[in-house]
């Protein structure tokens, strides 16, 4: 059974300042795979500085990472060159948080799928290349008669949305990264290009990265889920055992904080006292802002496996088997 994706061990520190140059752990030893032939989607979590956005830039190449390795079908990425790099950008596709930036105002919507269609040399004439747009747009359920031919200014914030999507599939991606794909569309449009995005992993077979801040969507959309925190893994698992059952403080204020209309929990069920931010290198990232938080916690907490389908890296469950980074992905469901 060969891997669509590896995460090796991957860490990325930023330097900052020329003298007295500090590091900035923005993504610290993180492993996971994605099987080949059991398309998925993965949602990683976490606040803003959590490391998610880093993770997206890592993967689509656009950054290497410091230490650790990106292995796409047995290759890495940072060694990628000509056909190899061109299949590469093609077969990891991203859409990205904001609806309208890929568009220029002053061209149809057919331009921008013109584009990926000449670069990747799609179609070898017109009418092909129309009907590989017409496919496109189905797929994602917009009437291509409804689209094609109309400017951006004529288009609502999710059919932006879902023509970016439409855009990713025209080239027939195995992963699409989707970084933030809803955060800036209306809520009466979420469940709907979240129901596009499971489509596309059902139906067409696109393993996918979901990315946000948002626990609600992620409970809708993914199997599983990790939780980042300050680029680190606090939690993962099962999604539902994670969202419903969290095992780590920093998930259980994650998941406390938000109103969540359609599981049986009580919104402000826990007491979490948040404390200023900050927790210095070398001990838990979180024990600064933990109720729970106990002299240990000056040392970094491994991952402990705390159910089948469920680890934390959190001391409170010591008592239970310790995991390494490497087979975290083992217990999560596809
Ligand atoms: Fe809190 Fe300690 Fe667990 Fe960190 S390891 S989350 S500080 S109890």
């Amino acid at each position: 059974m060969s891997n669509l994706l590896e995460l090796k061990n991957v860490s990325k520190v930023y330097q900052r300042g020329l003298i007295n140059s500090k590091a900035n752990v923005a993504l610290r030893d993180i492993s996971l795979t994605l099987r080949e032939d059991e398309p998925t989607i993965l949602t990683v979590a976490g606040e803003s500085g959590s490391g998610k956005t880093t993770l997206a830039m890592l993967l689509l190449g656009f950054i290497t990472p410091t230490t650790g390795e990106i292995i796409y079908r047995g290759q890495n990425i940072t060694t990628l060159h000509g056909k190899d790099r061109l299949a590469y950008r093609r077969e990891v596709q991203a859409v990205f948080q904001d609806p309208f930036a890929v568009f220029n105002p002053f061209y149809t919507v057919d331009h921008l799928l013109t584009v990926p269609i000449k670069r990747f040399k799609l179609a070898s004439t017109k009418a092909e290349a129309r009907n590989r747009m017409e496919e496109a747009l189905s797929a994602v359920g917009l009437r291509p008669e409804d689209i094609l031919g109309r400017f951006p200014h004529q288009l609502s914030g999710g059919q932006r949305q879902r023509i970016n999507v439409a855009r990713a599939l025209l080239l027939k991606p195995r992963l699409l990264i989707a970084d933030e794909p809803v955060s800036m569309v209306d809520a009466s449009l979420r469940a709907n290009i979240l129901e596009t995005l499971r489509n596309l992993q059902r139906d067409h077979g696109v393993s996918i990265i979901y990315i946000t801040h948002d626990l609600t969507t992620a409970y809708h959309i993914a199997k599983s889920i990790i939780v980042l925190y300050r680029g680190g893994v606090m939690e993962a698992g099962d999604v539902d055992a994670v969202i419903k059952d969290p095992q780590h403080p920093y998930t259980k204020l994650l998941v406390d904080s938000i109103p969540w209309p359609n599981l049986d929990q009580r919104w402000g069920e826990t007491p979490i006292i948040a404390r200023e931010d900050g927790g210095p290198d070398g001990g838990c990232p979180f024990r600064t802002r933990c109720p729970n938080a106990m002299d240990i916690c000056t040392t970094r907490p491994p991952l402990y496996q705390t159910s089948p389908m469920q680890a934390a890296a959190c001391y409170l469950h010591d008592k239970k088997p310790e995991i390494v980074a490497q087979r975290l992905t083992e217990l999560l469901p596809v």
